[in-house]
């Protein structure tokens, strides 16, 4: 293999940046041409394509966001789409790509590499942490630590007004950043999508936290149980108690990337290119004990997300 592409698919997420700079910088040590594509598979289609240096990826390890830029194809879902896409990768001699992106690019990638016979590799960039493979995804760490800045200030003008605060997080089916953050930050109340709640127990948390001499309750919502600000009002209709919504929306998107992400987006950078030196296809890059892993796409892509059942047991107890 000479020539590899990379590029970012799907929402954005903080170390994605980390994540470019460790797959253009291993490859060009190891003697292969780096091209970078704009704006996902849009830019195969488009030929938005141009070599990387190690220049290229200099000063954007600290940054959030993409410099690749990223976006959604509908064009890339059809075959006539995916054909273009492999013609133009053709003009360019790119025989191996790493896509850097969720669960919706890793079958992109996958249909391009069984149509087309390009080699592919997957790395986890979402800051949902929605992919069951793997314990951790580039970009959740940061996203988790936004939220937990948020809650500390919520906290404060919470506790003097003796507020109830409900926090909408991003979580469609996934409910991960609200159980972390919710643990981390001593949420009284978490609710995601993968547990029961009982609104009536809900309430009976806050009155009895209020009875108890507690100075303010923080709720953790996972945004696709449902909305903060319809939730705020129920909750005040019935416990009297002064309950303010947040929704934090975009912010989590952004920021510069934490530590652990940087690391886990240099590595799985890495790994994603020695990965195509070696002749493999359609892996996806994992992180699992601690230990950088691959597996089949297919496989990767087959597995049910579970939600910590201990960690969500554990918040509870704690927050009491
Ligand atoms: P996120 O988790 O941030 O949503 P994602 O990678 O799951 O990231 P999607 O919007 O689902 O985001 O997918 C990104 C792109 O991947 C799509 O715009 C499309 O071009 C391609 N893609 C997604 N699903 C398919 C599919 N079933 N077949 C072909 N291409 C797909």
């Amino acid at each position: 293999m000479k020539t590899i592409g990379v590029l970012t698919s799907g929402g954005d997420a903080p170390g994605m940046n980390a994540a470019i700079r460790a797959v253009v910088r291993t490859g060009l040590a190891n003697g292969l041409r780096v091209m970078g594509i704009q704006r996902g598979y849009n830019g195969i289609i488009n030929g938005e394509i141009f070599e990387m240096t190690s220049s290229s990826v200099s000063d954007i390890i600290q940054r959030g966001g993409t410099i690749l830029r990223t976006a959604r194809s509908e064009e890339f879902r059809t075959e006539e789409g995916r054909k273009k896409a492999y013609n133009v990768l053709k003009v360019f001699g790119i025989e191996g790509l790493v896509v850097i992106g969720g669960d919706g690019s890793f079958t992109g990638a996958m249909k391009l590499s069984n149509e087309h016979g390009v080699k592919v590799v997957g790395i986890p960039g979402t800051i949902d942490n929605d992919l069951a493979y793997t314990d951790y995804t580039i970009g959740f760490d940061t996203a988790v630590n936004t939220v937990l800045d948020a809650i500390n200030k919520l906290r404060d003008t919470s506790t003097s007004h003796e507020r109830v605060s409900i926090v909408e997080v991003m979580g469609r089916r996934c409910g991960d950043i609200a159980l972390y953050a919710g643990l981390a930050g001593g949420a009284e109340s978490i609710i995601i999508p993968e547990q029961p709640y009982d609104f009536n127990e809900l309430c009976r948390t806050i009155i009895e936290s209020k009875a108890k001499g507690k100075m303010h309750s923080l709720i953790l919502l996972a945004e696709g149980v449902g909305g903060a600000e319809d939730l705020a009002k129920k909750i005040e209709e019935i416990t009297g108690i002064e309950t303010r919504a947040t929704k934090l929306g975009h912010i989590q998107r952004g920021g510069s990337p934490t530590a652990f992400d940087r690391i886990l987006a240099s590595k799985m950078g890495a790994r994603a290119v020695e990965l195509l030196m070696e002749g493999k296809s359609q892996r996806v890059i994992g992180i699992r004990d601690g230990k950088i892993i691959d597996m089949d796409i297919v496989e990767a892509l087959s597995m049910k997300k579970k939600s910590d059942d201990y960690m969500y047991e554990l918040a509870k107890i704690l927050s009491f």
